[in-house]
């Protein structure tokens, strides 16, 4: 097998030869000789964002930062996310360790060079190997933003055949998992923070299945949000600056609608969700018997924390939520519940299991005297992630009393996070893309 191939074969090899020049045709329509059309792009995007009331997130290839440092060193003082989109635009997946080590530290010095900030990664082509963000959590990385979920919110029969082939092949390349199976939420790999990222993005709707009418993209991703904001989950919208003409108003609409809902959505940056999860992850709830269905409870965690209850009730003052919860902002409080409201597990259950329920901010008890608890779950020796949102369900399904910290802080029920990668800024930098590949392909 190939090392690494160049753009020119990923181009064809996810679209079609005949795709090929349509792209060539849109690319030269995109970028202009200088960077001043992106630049606008850019400005227009930023605009968007700030009225929405958010900041976005952008991954900059580091050769494509180096080549126009000051537009976005710019845009960095003025509160713009950075993060790092590789060294070159490149496939990592198949490069070895010691390659992607000599690739990122490179993108590290130019950043450094630069003056960007950065905290995160995203994968060109949102493509990295089990080994990779081992690789950037001993570099300093924070956060990863390359797996993706896909939605199924398009239907097939409404567009051409040829279309809906594109958007399946680009699927075959993404190799996403289905939102329909898998939470859409920050998960740690041994330390590090991985945020997955949502599709449909601009480039399969607009690229792929053709659409171009702002209403139905506006539809395909307000749809994507009602969906997380259900589920409790985080949209991470995915839109290269490049496109923003086409998507202006869906962008806006989603920002506006999220400002509408109630519990709220927390609008928030890669960089932020990845502070918040490390912060979070150090919360803890006590819960001792005071006598007879009180029980005392202390919780060690920051202001922002979002403690939810249900079927118990608190001394202290609390306020419908949603999903049967009830919101607390007291840290120290005594619940009077039938039993303790934590989650009983018998102690043959694995530990992946255990530390999913706890990473769901639940007190988990591994014993085998079931009668102690309102819900208790003896049915999970072997567990995998696509066990976690069934368990997630029952949980949620549960009529037992439970007390737990909620995913996202200030009572906020989902997240939203509006994230564009930033893959050239000109004509010669597509052009130098692929002659980057090809030498990268001769190593
Ligand atoms: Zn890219």
């Amino acid at each position: 097998m190939m090392r690494t191939v160049n753009t020119g074969y990923y181009l064809s090899k996810s679209r079609g030869s005949k795709n090929l020049l349509l792209r060539i045709i849109a690319i030269l329509c995109r970028f202009g000789i200088t960077h001043k059309k992106f630049q606008r792009s850019l400005q227009r995007y930023a605009a968007v964002t700030r009225n929405g009331g958010s900041v976005p997130t952008f991954a900059i290839t580091a050769v494509v930062l180096k080549r126009n440092p000051e537009l976005i060193r710019e845009l960095n003082r003025q509160g713009i996310e950075f993060a790092v989109h590789g060294y070159i635009h490149t496939d990592y997946r198949p490069i070895p360790l010691e390659e992607q080590v000599r690739h990122f530290k490179n993108a590290i010095d130019i950043f450094n060079g630069c003056q960007v900030s950065f905290t995160g990664f995203r994968a060109p082509f949102l493509r990295i190997n089990g080994r990779t963000p081992k690789v950037l959590g001993s570099l300093g990385f924070l956060y990863d933003s390359s797996h993706i979920l896909c939605w199924d919110v398009l239907d097939s029969t409404q567009y051409p055949k040829q279309a809906w082939h594109e958007y399946s092949r680009l699927l075959d390349f993404y190799m996403p998992l289905k939102a329909e199976e898998y939470l859409t939420l920050p998960k740690f790999i041994n330390g590090f923070v991985e945020i997955p990222v949502s599709i449909p993005d601009d480039e399969a709707i607009i690229d792929r299945l053709g659409i171009t009418d702002e209403k139905e993209i506006s539809k395909i991703w307000l749809d994507i949000l009602q969906r997380t904001y259900n589920r409790g989950e985080l949209f991470t919208v995915q839109l290269h600056p490049e496109r923003i003409s086409f998507c202006e108003n869906a962008l806006s609409d989603i920002l506006e609608q999220a400002k509408r809902l109630n519990p709220s959505v927390w609008v928030a940056t890669l960089r932020e969700i990845t502070e918040w999860w490390r912060e979070r992850e150090k919360f803890t709830l006590e819960i001792d018997s005071r006598s007879d269905r009180k029980y005392y409870v202390k919780a060690a965690c920051s202001e922002r924390a979002t403690i939810l209850l249900k079927n118990c009730e608190a001394d202290a003052p609390s306020t419908e939520w949603a999903n049967g919860y009830r919101s607390i902002i007291a840290r120290d409080f005594t619940l009077e519940s039938p039993v303790r409201p934590v989650i009983g597990v018998s102690s043959d259950s694995s530990p992946a299991a255990v530390k999913f329920l706890r990473t769901e901010g639940f007190v988990v008890e591994q014993s085998d005297q079931p009668d102690h608890y309102g819900l208790y779950l003896d049915d999970l020796t072997r567990f995998e992630e696509a066990d976690e949102k069934p368990l997630s369900e029952k949980v949620e399904q549960s009529e037992a009393p439970l007390l737990r910290y909620w995913r996202w802080p200030d009572q906020a029920r989902s997240a939203l996070s509006i994230t564009g990668d930033i893959d050239s800024m000109t004509i010669a930098d597509f052009a130098l893309r692929i002659f980057e590949n090809w030498r990268q392909s001769r190593r």
